[in-house]
């Protein structure tokens, strides 16, 4: 896997990297090389887009907040006073190299809902095509914390797949996954190339972070699933030493998590990346092999369900080992649902009283993930 093979590119700056944990203070000089770096990859012909944590953390600084966890409104409103300082620090350095920023900040339902989600690609589509370079955040000045993302990893991920990138670099203060913490663990192993994100790798991310850092490796494995599972590559890579990209294209130590062989529609990748699925389905094994091979999701197969959805909601589908398997939107309300599994769907118009559709997911609405092939015993 090279970087130079990469065309549409998605880089997340994390605040431990950008702001000094010490003094709070920006790193001017780092930020410039990584600027300068953006510019040598758009100068190939590359398209950059920056998703930047440290608003927070910058306007804490400032505003002399106390040290500790802030309040909603603390938070909220050291991001109001940091997020400007966070955008005049992008627009000077890439005006130093004649690039010209353009400032989005997301809250979690603009890409949690499909309207808005297409609006938000719109304007992203439009900045890349007039040559500008995103700096993306979320809106923390508004977002309350149920309703949020809380942590970049996870934002970055889905305006990777939103748009559609090849690639979604994650820089953090860590070059990549290892076996265990390497902080505490002197056997712990670096991977570099993760092709699929079992449970055994699940189980290696730990929860470690800096006390800027929001996400932690938790947050970065979830990240990859939404990011591979829509086509695109991903890769963690500690962002801390000057010129940070130009050390990766030189070869530099990191781990790529690689795309799915087969990517899938844009819809399909707004389906998949939902971060807040409202149910589960358990399938027997035959409704597995019928989902495997394409077909839609017939309530017959369907062993237990999960989850207070709603009708059009997102929902996770397992196997009965615990494995997801998919995901999808449902086609019924759980209360329809909880009548209906169990039964051919012939029998869904006594049951329900009306002529419901004979699917519980269409295969249009359903996306297969990768996943752990069931080991013959
Ligand atoms: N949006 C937060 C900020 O700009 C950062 C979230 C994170 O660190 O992942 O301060």
């Amino acid at each position: 896997m090279r970087l130079q093979d990469q065309k549409r590119i998605v880089i997340k700056i994390g605040s431990a990297t950008l702001v000094d944990e010490k003094t709070g203070r920006l790193r001017a000089a780092w930020l410039q090389t990584l600027i300068d770096d953006i510019a040598m990859l758009k100068a190939q012909g590359k398209e950059v887009l920056i998703v930047s944590s440290g608003a927070i953390a910058l306007g804490r600084r400032r505003t002399h907040l106390p040290a500790g966890k802030l309040k909603l409104e603390e938070s909220q409103a050291a991001a109001a006073i940091g997020q400007i300082a966070l955008g005049e620090a992008y627009a000077d350095a890439l005006h130093k190299v004649d690039l010209t920023a353009g400032q989005i900040l997301l809250t979690f339902e603009d890409t949690e809902e499909r309207r808005r989600y297409l609006n938000a690609r719109a304007t992203l589509t439009k900045l890349l095509e007039l040559d500008a370079v995103p700096i993306i955040n979320e809106n923390d000045t508004v977002a309350t914390s149920e309703i949020k993302f809380g942590d970049n990893d996870r934002l970055a991920a889905r305006v990777a797949t939103m748009i559609s990138a090849d690639c979604l670099i994650l820089l953090s203060d860590i070059d990549g996954l290892y076996t265990a913490p390497p902080a505490t663990n002197p056997d712990a192993e670096h991977i570099p190339i993760i092709e699929h994100i079992t449970p055994a790798i699940e189980a290696m991310a730990g929860s470690a972070g800096s006390s800027l850092a929001k996400g932690g490796m938790t947050t970065k494995i979830a990240a990859a699933k939404i990011a591979v599972n829509a086509g695109a590559n991903m890769i963690i890579a500690n962002g801390g030493d000057y010129n940070p990209l130009k050390a990766l294209m030189e070869g530099g130590k990191c781990s790529w998590f690689t795309a799915v062989a087969n990517p899938i529609t844009q819809r399909k990748r707004w389906i998949n990346g939902h971060l807040e699925p409202q149910g589960i389905l358990t399938l027997d094994d035959g409704a597995v092999r019928a989902l495997l091979s394409g077909k839609s999701l017939l309530p017959a197969g369907v062993k237990a369900l999960d989850g207070n959805f709603a009708k059009g909601d997102a929902v996770i589908i397992r196997r009965l080992d615990g494995q997801e398997i998919a995901r999808g939107l449902i086609g019924y309300d759980r209360t329809e649902a909880d009548q209906i599994i169990g039964h051919k769907s012939s029998d869904i118009p006594a049951l329900l009283g009306y002529d419901g559709r004979p699917e519980l997911i269409h295969r249009d609405d359903m996306v297969l993930r990768d996943h752990e092939p069931v080991t013959p015993i």
